[in-house]
């Protein structure tokens, strides 16, 4: 059947696309595809100023102009004429049922701004859209496509995200106080904008030209910052894009994607014309290909905070009052654990002279004896939270068997637990080499925590197991849970969930996380979790078996 192609004969935009549209001929030919609507919608699309897709027939044959083109990227051509299926795979859970819903019921959908993850230029890229889904009736009123009408609305909505965090960066330097506040402000805007900036670490320059961090979010490995490109940003000023970073990573960085990410950037800060005052290490979306717009955004970061580190911030100041602050912290702790140390002895010595002579002061000593060793917990985690910060701890490393450390604890803690039904499932057979009294506290710490962020009580399920190359550590609760914007943060020094400060009565200090993902890193494994508010948490530990002391 010869067709008459004069429908498409559309002028200006019209090139390219007629000469795809030819070579898929067959599908033009074939008569349930090439009915007169068809033609009359493809007239209507392929002049179109506005980028228009046709979805035709069962398989919801994509046909397309000029300028929806652009919007499939490496997608085009190959998309036209193909199923929608196939052309769109990826979001295919989405679209699916709204182009079923418009074939089987006419309703016209329109959305505005909806997110797509779409993978258009060799990545799963972060993309926004206005689109409407409309039917197209043929002259017997029966619906034979759909008609796509789309405008990419990616840069309107992740620019507002950008501006927004740069307002704010720019709201917290011109009210802080001191340059502790101002970073301390800076952190929580940053971490809050982890779509953005998946990672960083700001380093201010102090006596003698050496570079000291100061602020850092979203990583949880140890940064050599001398093995990064910093000399050549210190001689130019400018800043340095990296196309690789896995070079400068112990291990891959993985925040709020779950692609590693790729690309960083170290980001001078100063003070307009002053010297460079410090630098920052920002980690690029994977989500988001870093053109112009990204790399501008990222210079303003920069800029903005370079800016607001102005001369009234002294930074040896301010580095030499962080080191005062850690100094009285552990000298408080150290001094307060001697007397506790002492107390405790006395009073189970009291307690036993008690006992044997059958009075009854015995149950008031054993409730005190139990607020000394709370006393004496808190002052432990004081110390080693700033030991660890620091870097002054020492393990001691020794073999033994890691499921009897873990059936040991869990036995000890479930004798003052009746609320919950402590479950586990030990599968490690290996022995392992490592720091025993640490790893015990670590997971004394996890089990204490289940225990105490459900409240309701319910199962708390251990579980381990190990091969060749490490062991397995986890443990659920069906308690409160937490929040996916803190599932990270938790890990931070003094960091407590903002629900159990302003709303749970759990004592804390917000240490225990901090102090167990130290230990475990110095072992070279790693600490995460997962969890849904509402619906418990899942902690899980690995840790090599070749670890060799680094320390
Ligand atoms: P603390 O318990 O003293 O506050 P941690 O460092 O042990 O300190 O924990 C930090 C924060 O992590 C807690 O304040 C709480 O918000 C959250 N958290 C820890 N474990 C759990 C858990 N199993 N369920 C819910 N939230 C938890």
């Amino acid at each position: 059947m010869d067709i008459d192609y004069s429908f498409l004969n559309a002028g200006r935009n019209m090139d390219s696309l007629f000469r795809i549209l030819r070579s898929k001929i067959a599908i033009l030919n074939s008569p349930e595809i090439s009915t007169p609507t068809l033609k009359t919608s493809l007239g209507i699309c392929l002049n179109s100023g506005f980028p228009i897709a046709v979805c035709w027939g069962k398989e919801f044959t994509l046909f397309y102009n000029d300028q929806y083109a652009l919007i499939l990227g490496g997608k085009h051509p190959k998309a036209f004429g193909s199923p929608t299926k196939i052309v769109f795979a990826e979001i295919w859970d989405i679209l699916e049922p709204q182009l079923k819903l418009v074939i089987s019921s006419g309703t016209t959908i329109k959305l505005p701004d909806a997110p797509f993850l779409l993978d258009r230029n060799g990545y799963l890229e972060e993309c926004y859209f206005d689109y409407t889904l409309s039917p197209i009736y043929n002259a017997e009123g029966k619906i034979e496509g759909i008609f796509n009408l789309v405008i990419e609305t990616t840069n309107k909505v992740i620019g507002q995200r950008r501006s927004e965090l740069l307002n704010k960066l720019i709201k917290i330097g011109n009210t802080a106080q001191t340059l502790e506040k101002y970073f301390n402000n800076c952190k929580i805007a940053l971490n809050e904008e982890q779509q953005e900036i998946p990672f960083y670490l700001i380093y201010l320059k102090g006596k003698h030209k050496i570079y000291t961090l100061v602020a850092s979010g979203g990583i949880d490995q140890t940064i050599d910052h001398h093995k990064w490109p910093v000399e050549d940003l210190l001689k130019s000023g400018n800043t340095v894009f990296l196309d690789s970073i896995s070079d400068y990573l112990a291990e891959p960085i993985i925040t709020f994607y779950p692609e590693p990410c790729c690309e960083a950037a170290i980001i001078p800060l100063k003070n307009k014309n002053a010297p460079i005052s410090g630098y920052m290490i920002v980690g690029l979306s994977p989500r988001k290909k870093n053109d112009t717009d990204y790399k501008q955004f990222i210079e303003n970061v920069g800029g903005v905070i370079g800016n607001c580190l102005s001369s009234a911030f002294s930074f040896d100041e301010f580095l030499s009052l962080e080191r005062e602050k850690e100094n009285l912290l552990r000298i408080i702790s150290h001094e307060l654990k001697t007397p506790i140390t002492s107390i405790k002895g006395y009073a189970q010595l009291i307690m036993r002279v008690s006992e044997k002579n059958g009075d009854d002061s015995s149950k008031l000593l054993t409730k005190m004896t139990s607020q000394i060793n709370k006393l004496n917990h808190i002052i432990t985690d004081m110390l080693d939270g700033t030991n660890f910060n620091s870097g002054r701890i020492h393990l001691t490393i020794t073999e033994f068997s890691f499921d009897n450390l873990v059936k040991k604890i869990a036995s000890e803690i479930y004798i003052s637990d009746s609320k919950h039904n402590i479950q586990i499932e030990l599968g490690c057979r290996n022995l392992y080499s490592g720091d025993r009294a640490r790893i015990g506290q670590v997971i004394s710490n996890l089990l204490s925590n289940a225990i105490k962020y459900s409240p309701d009580g319910g199962n708390i399920f251990i579980r381990t197991s190990g091969n060749n190359e490490k062991i397995s550590f986890s443990i659920s609760d069906q308690g409160i849970g937490i929040r996916k914007a803190e599932q990270q943060k938790i890990f931070e020094r003094f960091y407590r969930s903002t629900e159990i400060i302003t709303q749970y009565p759990y004592p804390g200090m917000g240490l225990g996380l901090f102090i167990s993902n130290e230990i475990i890193k110095l072992m070279g494994g790693k600490l995460w979790c997962e969890s849904q508010e509402g619906q418990g948490a899942i902690f899980y530990f690995t840790l090599p078996l070749d670890y060799k002391s680094t320390y």
